[in-house]
């Protein structure tokens, strides 16, 4: 999704830079997203954001608010985490994977 040439400058390449703890803003709320993945110019410095990568944050916005919110659902933790793995790989909803797990439990 990166490696393209810099709109900045219009000199370096764009390459995927992990940052830990990158901050960002979600509906106003501060949000810590543990590791993000960045285009940095090798060149410029400059910062360029994939979509996918922003929609990526925005699901784990979302799980981190629905934990929060959800205080009550228990769920065990080999399901939690099987979970996590099929969000990970996936692009779904969390209650179509819960819909999918509980149909293969049964
Ligand atoms: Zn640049």
């Amino acid at each position: 999704m990166f490696g393209f040439k810099c709109q900045e400058c219009g000199k370096g390449t764009v390459n995927p830079t992990t940052v830990h703890d990158y901050q960002t803003r979600f509906d106003g709320q501060h949000f810590v997203v543990p590791e993000a993945v960045i285009g940095v110019c090798e060149s410029c410095g400059a910062r360029h954001f994939s979509a996918e990568e922003r929609y990526r944050w925005r699901q784990l916005y979302a799980e981190r608010h629905e934990a929060h919110v959800k205080t009550t659902v228990s769920m065990p933790a080999s399901v939690h985490l099987k979970l996590q793995n099929l969000r990970r790989t996936r692009k779904c909803s969390q209650s179509a994977i819960v819909t999918e797990l509980i149909r293969n439990a049964s």
